[in-house]
């Protein structure tokens, strides 16, 4: 008899189309399902506090479906290359399986675990299970990756369709005496002294079962009016998905497969599509929470940092309606309707001039949704200096934008209701003013990148 099989579960904390699980299950032996808290490996982003709080209560989920179905959750922390290695070693495991992941820190971590437990005689197997199109297979008609969204998702059309989801194990036959887990609650992942979580436990149950319950409630009624008002932020019509998937509680090919059943699709899929091309695009740029992907915005002309303001837009305090709600929206609840999302990263680069990194650190730190690849990768899409981005000089007008989607103020009454009880607030800048200079430093960019093309040599 062979050792038992582990399952290292990371961005997937599901049983349902669990690719790695499965292949675990269908090979027959004994299954240990692992999760390890990387701190350490080089170059792995710590994850942000409201990310903690959503991994400490998905785990909880995890496991106790587990224990349902017969096996149990192992819990370690360290340098994921080595506490894997370890645990297989404690185990004495004979295969270890897992779901792909896409950033470069991480395609390091799994690609050196592979060498070493293969060097063990350990039998290792990868699976897609993240991403609807596996980034090295969309390609334009060179073999180079895209830059542009259109083609982008065009190409992925073209391809087989995505495969159809693989049904929920109802029993697993778990190791009966697996090795030591380390305790959740000893993990810290929940905040105390001060608890600022209330506003998150309101808004949302994370786990399989509750994601699995808000996709079918959204597909037999909200998506209705998603075509519609899926950029109103009061309307409510958008799914709440991005944390099941951020988690993998849910799949993208269940999300995909279950809208299609439901005959609906369109614009809702072609959004699943702007989800790859970030994946996409961070798997062929691994730095892109730190570079810009257009270098020329490297000229741009930043002042110096003005801590102030930027606290001010933590805090939601701009005197901008719209751009207030949304920053409130965010700290009370992890969470911010796309729409105000782009509003309120667009006023902090172009009017109150703070490098786009700032904004995407507050995101990661705050956002229950946040990932390495959709968060950097649409904060370089507002400030112009990414993939397929809006023009730097498309300057949103926060108060345009909150008559055309707020129109009847419903949003900012729910969480700013200062900016409709007085007198107009007065912005901390001067909007038109430092739309004039964004525009400026934009022009020194432009004017940089063309003296380098003109330079000699
Ligand atoms: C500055 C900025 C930062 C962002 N950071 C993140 C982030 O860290 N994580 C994240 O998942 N989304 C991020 N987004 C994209 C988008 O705002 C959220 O995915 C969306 O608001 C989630 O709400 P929903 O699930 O109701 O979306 P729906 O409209 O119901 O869309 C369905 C799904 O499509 C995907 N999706 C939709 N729009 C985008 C997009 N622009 N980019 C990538 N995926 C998309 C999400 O997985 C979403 O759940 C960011 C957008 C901006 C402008």
């Amino acid at each position: 008899m062979s050792g038992p099989s582990i399952v290292w579960l990371r961005d997937d904390l599901r049983l349902a189309d669990n690719p790695a699980l499965r292949a675990a299950i269908d090979r027959g032996e004994r299954v240990i399902c692992l999760y390890v808290l990387d701190e350490e490996s080089a170059g792995i982003r710590p994850l942000g506090g409201a990310a903690r709080w959503w991994l400490h209560h998905s785990l909880e989920s995890l496991a106790s479906g587990l224990r349902e179905r017969g096996a149990s959750l192992v819990l370690r922390r360290g340098p994921a290359e080595r506490v894997v290695r370890e645990t297989a070693r404690d185990a004495a495991a004979s295969a270890v399986f897992w779901n792909r992941r896409y950033g470069g820190p991480e395609r390091t971590v799994d690609t050196a675990l592979k060498t070493a437990l293969r060097a063990n005689g350990v039998e290792v197997a990868s699976f897609a299970a993240s991403v609807l199109f596996e980034p090295w297979t969309v390609k334009t008609g060179t073999g180079a990756h895209f830059s542009v969204y259109t083609p982008f998702w065009n190409a992925c059309l073209r391809l087989p369709p995505p495969r159809h989801p693989l049904s929920e194990p109802h029993e697993i036959a778990g190791e009966p005496r697996p090795p030591a887990s380390e305790a959740l609650q000893d993990w810290g992942l929940l905040p105390h002294r001060p608890d600022w979580a209330a506003g998150l436990r309101e808004r949302w149950e994370p786990g399989e079962p509750a994601a699995r319950r808000r996709l079918r409630e959204f597909l037999a009624s909200d998506i209705e009016e998603y075509d519609r008002a899926r950029d109103e932020p009061a309307a409510g019509a958008t799914s709440l998905l991005s944390p099941r998937l951020r988690w993998g509680e849910l799949s993208p090919h269940t999300v995909w497969h279950e809208t299609i059943a439901a005959g609906r699709g369109g614009r809702f899929l072609a959004e699943l599509g702007w989800r790859e091309f970030a994946w996409h695009t961070l798997f062929h740029f691994p730095d892109l929470a730190s570079k810009n992907l257009r270098p020329q915005f490297d000229a741009f002309p930043w002042p110096p940092l003005r801590p102030d303001l930027l606290r001010a837009w933590h805090e939601g305090r701009t005197g901008v309606a719209l751009v207030d709600a949304g920053m409130r929206e965010l700290w009370s609840s992890g969470f911010m309707h796309n729409r105000v999302r782009m509003v309120a990263a667009s006023f902090l680069v172009k009017n109150l001039l703070i490098d786009w990194r700032h904004g995407e650190e507050w995101f990661w730190d705050t956002l229950v949704d946040a990932d390495a690849a959709s968060n950097p990768f649409n904060w370089q899409w507002v400030a112009g200096s990414g993939a397929d981005a809006a023009p730097y000089f498309r300057v949103f007008n926060p108060d345009l934008q909150a008559k055309k989607f707020d129109a009847g103020g419903r949003y900012v009454a729910k969480w700013a209701p200062e900016h409709l009880s007085h007198e107009p607030l007065e912005p901390i800048v001067n909007l038109a003013e430092t739309r004039r200079a964004a525009l400026d430093a934009y022009a020194h960019v432009t004017r940089s990148a063309r003296n380098a093309k003109d330079a000699p040599g």
